[in-house]
């Protein structure tokens, strides 16, 4: 559907850039307004009055006849519309021309008119009297003729087929815009954002850091061989910072910044958003060095391979626009792409290969640390209350994020100014953020302290039993900042090296990570909770896999129960599909039996393990509740201490 409206659009021949030329022109900045009508009327009336002024008004036909009759009127034009009488003769004497225009025509003396009436006594009289009369074709007046049975409807119907297309553009896809790019550009120097305006998010300012040095000084890596990456892309929850983070970016290194919304590009008409994307990093390769900030990069980045049902030709084309002007640009250019998302799961892998977005920078909600220079940052511009404690803010603040904060700031402010207070007190923030929390409540962000404390306690089991796991990954991090959608929490462990092999006991020792956080709830509270639902099928996955792949029980050594098909390019194992399995019931029987003998076994050496470290499970769980996460080094440390 979007083809053929398209080709009837490019059909059209009004001014404005069709969906490829390579540089329209910005003709959607004309706004449709109650102006243009005025300029319009004005414009007419100029014209009466500069060509018709001269003429009297409309007189009586018997008037008319009269001056006639008295010799006043020596010529009379006549027309279907009006005849109009001259006290002057022709000034050459001549017989009047066939074709002449009387709206035009120097005319000296008076000159009368009147609406003709069907009377042959006239005739007679003007033959008496000698007067010249002759008749003009209409075509006298070409030129209004023109104006007001061609160029004026035309008008009209533009103006309403303007004004239609305005209201339908605001409902959906802006059609008269299309081909303009309504990228932001922002140039360099406007840009006040700084790193320092941005907290709780060390870890992606850090890699941020070292992509402004890539701009300032791109000969440092260059000189030496090294590549610039070319995307980096900003991933988390929707309020972390990432458009701030990619403003600070780009006023950090001095450049120009343009911004684009990845919904800016999905467009009706089929073609348009390739043609931005095209002309988006024309001008940027002009402006260059220079950033070029697409947020929301999933409205474009959607995969295609999910696409099966017919597909989205338009975003499709957009996206490989993208992918061909990414792999296009020069890295040495000076152009960086940030892009943002907060759904990189359904981003197409092709977007993340090197070359392209191959730098994902993670922008998490912020700690309780973070919570609180947030708090600090936004409440510089506010009267605070020096009895004011951002701290206990912050510790009432869990699971927020940094828009929220900036949200509670500014509530709190008018809730003491409604209180008709001068400063901002510590009850303001409290009103503020139980406000906020009713709202946050009904998106499950908020837990109770005691779902908590069951999650810091479950999170330390897996870390615990991971630092005790011989050859297993090293924790990177632990946290229980909530995640919104279902996790509460997680632990974070780095890979330190590419696996392609792995031995039995190592596959144990994954299972018994995996169960470590089950079992420090069990070990703890005496009770278990739903909370290691996810764990659990992957820990059944990998002990189902021991058997039924590898070869690893007692009774079917050696023996491959299933057969996989090679999976998709790049997939990983477990995405390969199942397909077939030979076995009988009663192997399926044993299998089952198995995977549960195994797990059982491997949870009963979790939970001693878990019960000789009792007190470090204490230590870390008591430490992670209070600053809500920790980093490896923390984490090592505790560790180190109470070894
Ligand atoms: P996102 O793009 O991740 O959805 P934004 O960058 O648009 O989030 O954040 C919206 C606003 O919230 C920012 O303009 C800023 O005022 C505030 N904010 C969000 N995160 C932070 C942060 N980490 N530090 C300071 N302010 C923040
Ligand atoms: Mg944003
Ligand atoms: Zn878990």
């Amino acid at each position: 559907m979007g083809e053929r409206k398209n080709n009837k659009h490019r059909g059209f021949k009004f001014p404005f850039g069709g969906p490829n030329l390579p540089n329209p022109k910005p003709f959607g900045g004309w706004k449709f307004s109650i102006i243009y009508i005025l300029i319009l009327v004005v414009g007419m009336s100029l014209f009466n009055y500069v060509f018709m002024n001269r003429v009297n008004p409309t007189i009586d036909f018997s008037e008319f006849k009269a001056k006639i009759a008295s010799g006043e009127i020596k010529r009379v034009e006549l027309t279907d519309a009006y005849f109009t009488g001259y006290t002057s003769l022709k000034p050459d004497s001549r017989p009047a021309p066939p074709i002449r225009n009387p709206y035009t025509a120097a005319v000296s003396g008076a000159v009368y008119r009147t609406v003709p009436i069907n009377d042959p006594e006239l005739i007679k009289l003007m033959d008496e009297k000698q007067v010249a009369y002759y008749a003009v074709s209409r075509e006298g007046s070409a030129i209004l003729n023109i104006i007001f049975s061609w160029v004026l409807p035309i008008a009209f119907f533009f103006f309403i087929w303007r004004f239609l297309m305005k209201r339908l553009g605001n409902m959906g896809g802006n059609v008269l815009s299309v081909g303009q790019n309504r990228a932001v550009i922002v140039a360099e120097g406007d840009i006040v954002t700084r790193f320092s305006d941005v907290a709780g998010v060390d870890e992606a300012k850090d890699e941020l850091v070292e992509v402004v040095d890539f701009l300032k000084n791109p000969k440092k890596y260059t000189d030496i061989g090294g590549k610039i990456p070319k995307g980096v892309l900003l991933v988390g929850p929707p309020g972390t910072g990432k458009t701030l983070l990619a403003r600070a970016v780009a006023g950090e290194a001095g450049v120009a910044f343009f911004r684009m919304s990845g919904a800016d590009f999905v467009e009706m008409f089929v073609g348009v958003g390739a043609a931005r994307v095209r002309d988006l990093f024309k001008q940027a390769r002009d402006k260059a060095p220079c950033i070029i900030f697409i947020d929301e990069l999933d409205a474009i980045g959607k995969s295609r391979i999910n696409n099966i049902a017919g597909g989205n030709d338009e975003r499709e084309q957009t996206l490989n626009q993208l992918l061909v002007e990414m792999d296009g640009f020069d890295a040495t250019s000076g152009l960086i792409i940030l892009a943002a998302t907060n759904r990189p799961d359904v981003l197409d892998p092709a977007l993340l290969r090197p070359g392209r977005f191959d730098r994902q920078v993670l922008v998490d909600r912020p700690d309780l640390k973070g919570r609180e220079a947030i708090l600090k940052i936004h409440s510089k511009t506010v009267k605070l209350s020096p009895q004011v404690d951002l701290d206990a803010i912050a510790r009432l603040t869990s699971g927020f994020v940094g828009a929220d904060l900036a949200n509670i700031v500014n509530e709190a402010a008018l809730l003491a100014v409604r209180g008709g207070r001068t400063v901002v007190i510590q009850k303001d923030f409290e009103e503020a953020i139980e406000k906020t929390v009713a709202g946050l409540q009904k998106k499950n962000r908020i837990i109770s302290e005691n779902e908590r404390r069951i999650v810091a306690f479950h999170e330390t089991g897996h870390a615990l039993i991971a630092a005790f796991t011989p050859g297993s990954d090293p924790v990177q991090k632990i946290s229980i900042v909530p995640r919104g959608f279902g996790a509460l929490g997680y632990t974070l462990q780095m890979p330190v090296e590419d696996r392609y092999l792995m031995t039995e006991e190592e596959l144990l020792g994954k299972i018994d990570v995996l169960l470590g956080g089950r079992a420090a709830e069990e070990f703890i509270f005496g009770k278990i909770s739903t909370g290691a639902a996810n764990d659990l099928t992957k820990a059944t996955d990998i002990a189902r896999r021991m058997i039924t792949d590898y070869g690893m029980s007692s009774r079917f050594k050696n023996v491959a129960l299933t057969q996989r098909g090679a999976g998709m390019l790049g997939g990983s194992q477990t995405q390969e599909p199942l397909l077939h399995r030979e076995y009988s019931e009663a192997t399926q029987q044993y299998i089952d039996e198995e995977i549960a003998h195994m797990v059982e076994k491997q949870y009963a050496r979790v939970k001693e393990r878990l019960a000789e470290k009792h007190s470090l499970l204490n230590t870390v769980a008591g430490l992670l509740l209070e600053k809500e996460s920790l980093d490896e080094k923390e984490f090592k440390d505790i560790l180190r201490i109470n070894a």
